[in-house]
């Protein structure tokens, strides 16, 4: 199963942890940054699509301002994450511009996320990207986050990114091998687990054994993460960042590290969230063509299809499809108002820009927001 599922994993979240890209004394490590990008270069040459959540840039920060000490003060925290993003930025840049790689800064608040309409913003920025070839890097954005709208860590943040993007896999790199029996530091004896098929209480303790290594998560929250994106059907690898070569190895099937399977069947909790939590605030009624092309052929819904428009709502809100007899038979996320989508349905692409100007997205419903019922 782990063979299968990293062989078929085509869109990988990879979180890099801090203590692999920057330490407190001599500040951020270009060295290091750059073999990771060439282990993560050698991983999108095979075919797979890349994106990175990277930590480093508090601890950079503290080095580039001379503090002694990791600050305990907001104001001093968010200042250093500020001089030391930028700085973190530019190895990143550097790094992969060398390998002829583009890369792009993507900094989020929890806030972020949690809002509907600006989650499928960040998604629509984030698959943009990918399409473009382009390696996106994210970050927490340290210098605006207060309690309420933080991630916490950056453990958290990529789980949240994998279910974002609808990841096939998340690598988390760190500075240890994996989950141990126990802590390894201490106990000789300790092994280390290289498959874990369901997060039980045990995993949970021998989570909180390992310790904390680095950064502000460590172990435990790297497993408090794989439990989450396992029920979305993600698996997880933790793997050790300070080998080099050995992340492009495990996609030729090396056994390292430690691998937490999904659960259940691939159902993101957003399309569940849009089939079962939602209530639609209006509908769209389709001719033939567009609910065969819904149904059967996996499309993305477009204006040309909708033969009528009901209900009053918004960009962001959630509406259901029903064919000409009335049968409600998909719900999703919609990308137009109900105004806007009275005034262009049944109309081509062509013809839209010319009714109401030039528009951000040709989908009325994209099919990654589309729940066939
Ligand atoms: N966002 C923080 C930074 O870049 C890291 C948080 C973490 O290590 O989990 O410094």
């Amino acid at each position: 199963m782990r063979d299968d599922l990293l062989k078929q994993a085509r869109r990988v979240v990879v979180k890099i942890g801090s203590s692999l890209v920057a330490s407190r004394e001599s500040g951020l490590r270009p060295d290091r940054i750059d073999r990771l990008a060439e282990d993560i270069s050698a991983v999108k040459d095979g075919g797979r699509e890349l994106l990175l959540v990277s930590s480093g840039a508090i601890v950079s920060g503290i080095q580039k301002l001379g503090l002694k000490a990791y600050p305990k003060s907001l104001p001093v925290k968010q200042a250093a994450a500020a001089v030391g993003q930028s700085r973190l930025m530019w190895a990143y840049e550097k790094a992969f511009e060398r390998l002829g790689r583009k890369v792009a800064q993507i900094l989020l608040t929890h806030q972020d996320l949690a809002d509907r309409r600006r989650f499928m913003n960040a998604r629509h920025t984030l698959s943009t990207l990918i399409e473009f070839g382009v390696i996106p890097i994210i970050n927490e954005n340290d210098t605006v986050a207060v309690d309420e709208i933080r991630f916490g860590d950056n453990d958290t943040l990529a789980g949240n990114v994998a279910h974002l993007v609808d990841a096939d896999l998340l690598v988390i790199l760190s500075d240890v091998d994996g989950l141990f029996t126990d802590d390894p530091r201490r106990n000789a004896s300790a092994t280390l687990v290289p498959l874990v098929s369901e997060i039980t209480k045990d995993i949970e303790r021998r989570a909180g054994l390992s310790g904390s290594f680095e950064g502000t998560g460590g172990m435990a929250s790297k497993i408090q993460t794989a439990k989450k994106v396992a029920e979305y059907g993600i698996p997880t690898l933790i793997l050790n960042g300070e080998k080099p070569g050995l992340l492009p190895a495990i996609f030729e099937g090396l056994n390292a590290g430690t691998f937490i399977l999904p659960r259940g069947r691939r159902l993101t909790s957003r399309k569940h969230w849009i089939a079962f939590t939602l209530r639609t605030k209006g509908k769209v009624t389709l001719d033939d063509g567009a609910v065969e092309a819904l149904v059967r052929r996996g499309k993305s819904l477009l204006p040309s299809g909708i033969i009528e428009v009901s209900g009053d709502f918004g960009p962001g809100d959630a509406i259901s499809c029903t064919d000409r007899h009335g049968k409600e038979f998909a719900k999703g996320l919609v990308n137009f108002s109900s105004e806007t989508l009275a005034k262009i349905k049944g109309l081509k692409t062509s013809e839209i820009q010319r009714t109401i100007g030039s528009q951000e997205y040709e989908e009325v419903i994209h099919r990654d927001n589309l729940v066939i019922l």
